[in-house]
């Protein structure tokens, strides 16, 4: 069986990843709406938020159920967000990069847990403009585990100091500067559960990969909105975004870069 598995053509493989990633992508809408009100995830089953009505399991097929129910409520015909299948869908297609990146490894089980985690932080950060603990917390010794071994334990427990080092120090800089929080606690415990999975020299990849993102966007949003950069934009969306390419091409651009700087032969 596994045998099986471990020799499915890689599109074959990142297919089976679609449809267990629009899965959890239904997954990740529950608990996009429910981790911040801190219910459970699991109990009650999932219910109109309008009528209240319980949602048959027919109606709860990732994508399909929307198209089918043209966007609305079976039950009282209340409009369904499109964000709803369109996570489903983001998270189907990272999966199935993920599936078809790492194919069928640890590393590819590692990652089909971080990547939905990440969408949600994404989605949550947005909306409420928090990192929820209940994933960030987890997702630190999660981190360490996981980045031991894929990159050895000196590497991960670097990862962890340097990125919640760094943004610990950078919090508590501005609020000694500014007498407010730039940078919210759930930035730091992200960041160091992300540096413990990926290890010092990519957690730095992604502070800055981030901090540049985050950068450009809130120059617009200050040019075209007048928005106050550091307490108006959630700064989570861009590290989640960053570990993201972190994951599928930070070797290889760190690879790239050291290139660069390597002397040239004459
Ligand atoms: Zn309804």
């Amino acid at each position: 069986m596994i045998e099986n598995i471990s020799n499915l053509p890689p599109w074959i493989f990142s297919l089976i990843g679609l449809a267990f990633g629009l899965m959890v992508g239904s997954f990740a809408n529950v608990c996009i709406s429910r981790l911040p009100k801190k219910q459970s995830v699991a109990f009650p089953a999932s219910h109109c938020p309008k009528c209240n009505k319980p949602i048959h399991v027919m109606d709860n097929i990732p994508l399909i159920s929307y198209l089918l129910l043209k966007g609305q409520c079976r039950n009282c015909k209340e409009k369904i967000s499109i964000i709803y299948p369109a996570i489903e869908l983001v998270t189907g297609l990272l999966m199935a990069a993920v599936f078809y990146r790492f194919g069928f490894s640890v590393e590819c089980l590692i990652f089909a847990i971080v990547v939905p985690a990440l969408v949600i932080i994404t989605v949550i950060d947005i909306e409420h403009q928090i990192i929820p603990d209940i994933i960030t917390l987890p997702g630190i010794p999660f981190g360490l585990v996981a980045g031991s071994y894929m990159n050895g334990m000196f590497d991960s427990f670097m990862g962890l100091l340097l990125g919640g080092g760094m943004f610990w120090l950078l919090a508590e800089g501005y609020y000694r500067l500014r007498g407010a929080m730039g940078m919210g606690g759930g930035d730091i415990k992200y960041i160091a559960a992300a540096g413990a999975l990926v290890g010092w020299v990519q957690v730095l990849f992604i502070i800055f990969v981030g901090a540049l993102a985050g950068g450009i966007f809130g120059g617009i949003g200050m040019g075209v909105k007048k928005l106050d950069f550091l307490s108006k934009i959630p700064f989570g969306p861009f590290l989640a975004l960053a570990t993201l390419i972190s994951i599928f091409f930070g070797g290889p651009i760190i690879d790239w870069y050291m290139s660069l700087m390597a002397p040239k032969p004459l």
